[in-house]
């Protein structure tokens, strides 16, 4: 297939661009899209084949829901059995933006869409482009991430380009994303509701407006034999072919145990990646050195996070060392996405300067 990619200037959104692509969704194809979390993999979510062709383009298990897509408040009703207490609070507050949330899903849902589940995931996007497309399509548009399942997910139509070029319909390049990790998932088919899955709208925020929120604390802990309530968090998302390991301390001890552990990498003949910051880019002498931003900038380390995971796929190196970030506001989402990457591989600096194994 060939895969028509279209550039669309935000200033001055094409409208023809915008009704080609929903004629696309209508027909039951491909478009993905920009979102202001990543890029999405749009399809027509009322259309059970539409989702197939989603799962296939992707490689995505089957049993991994998408989430449904909307641009208008009062679209909700038609696509859940029942509006819970809480949403239109939350929704007022934080739609359109990058909150999900999890309600029973009305027979107008296909399982297809839902993998099989009796609930469906429903967010409205903030991005123009992708508010105008959703309309265009119909109203409703799965989005899952844009990329090959397993891959860092794509926050610009490059990375889009990189994973589905071929196999989707079209591309509709509006740039980078502008937070650059997925949406926060919140389940409110139980109470207090429940986060499944971090993301830019943190509990903090959603408890000023609601209330009492819990967090489903499979999402962050290594050892749990629990599997996560969201299917798709079960799976190694987000991952760079190269081991990552995050190193853990003071952030002088930090510095000092990269600069060994890369050293020693590089003497067995390996290529070695780090993920440094503005403040410390200078601490390194040797490797692959990538600036993520400032450590002080949470919203820039999340906006960079997949870029450079994906650069260092490029780059084919065989081990990753990044250093630890906050789990302050977007740095919940950060550390998560992180954690997934690393297979929650940790190191944790030493103090003492002498070679570590
Ligand atoms: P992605 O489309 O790549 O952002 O992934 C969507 C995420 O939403 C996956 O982790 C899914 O498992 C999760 N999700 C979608 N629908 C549901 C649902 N009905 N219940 C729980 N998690 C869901
Ligand atoms: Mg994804």
């Amino acid at each position: 297939m060939k895969t028509i990619i279209e550039k669309i200037n935000r200033d001055n959104i094409e409208q023809s661009v915008i009704d080609q692509a929903g004629e696309i969704l209508k027909g039951g194809g491909l478009v993905a899209f920009p979102t202001e979390t990543v890029y999405g993999l749009g399809a027509d979510a009322l259309n059970e084949s539409a989702a197939g062709k989603t799962y296939a383009a992707k490689g995505r298990p089957s049993d991994n829901p998408l989430i449904v897509h909307i641009a208008r408040n009062e679209d909700l009703s038609h696509i859940v059995a029942e509006i819970p207490k809480g949403t239109w609070e939350l929704a007022d507050a934080f739609w359109p933006g990058p909150l999900t949330m999890i309600f029973q899903k009305s027979d107008q849902v296909p399982y297809g869409t839902t993998g099989g589940l009796e609930t469906v995931a429903v967010r409205m996007p903030s991005d123009e482009i992708a508010r105008k497309l959703i309309l265009a399509g119909g109203g409703y548009v799965s989005g899952p991430s844009a990329n090959t399942s397993g891959r860092p997910s794509p926050t610009t139509a490059a990375h889009v380009a990189q994973d589905l070029d071929g196999k989707i319909e079209m591309i509709i390049d509006g740039g980078s994303a502008s937070i650059g990790v997925e949406s926060t998932i919140l389940d409110m088919t139980v109470t207090p509701p429940m986060i499944l899955r971090p993301g830019a709208v943190t509990q903090e925020m959603m408890e000023e407006v609601i209330g009492r929120v819990d967090v489903d604390h499979t999402i962050l802990n290594a050892n749990s034999k629990q599997a996560p309530k969201a299917p798709g968090m079960k799976y190694r998302h987000y991952a760079p072919k190269a081991q990552l390991s995050i190193v853990d301390g003071e952030l002088a001890d930090v510095y000092e145990t990269i600069r060994t552990l890369t050293q020693q990498a590089m003497s067995e003949g390996k290529r070695v990646g780090i993920i440094a910051t503005k403040e410390s880019i200078s601490e390194y002498p040797e490797g692959i050195i990538k600036n993520i931003g400032s450590r002080e900038k949470h919203g820039d380390v999340a906006k960079h996070l997949y870029q450079i995971l994906r650069e260092f796929d490029e780059t084919q190196v065989d081990v990753i060392f990044s250093e630890p970030f906050t789990h302050a506001g977007i740095g919940s989402a950060v550390n998560n996405r992180l954690e997934k990457a690393a297979g929650h591989h940790h190191i944790l600096a030493s103090r003492k300067k002498r070679p570590l194994v």
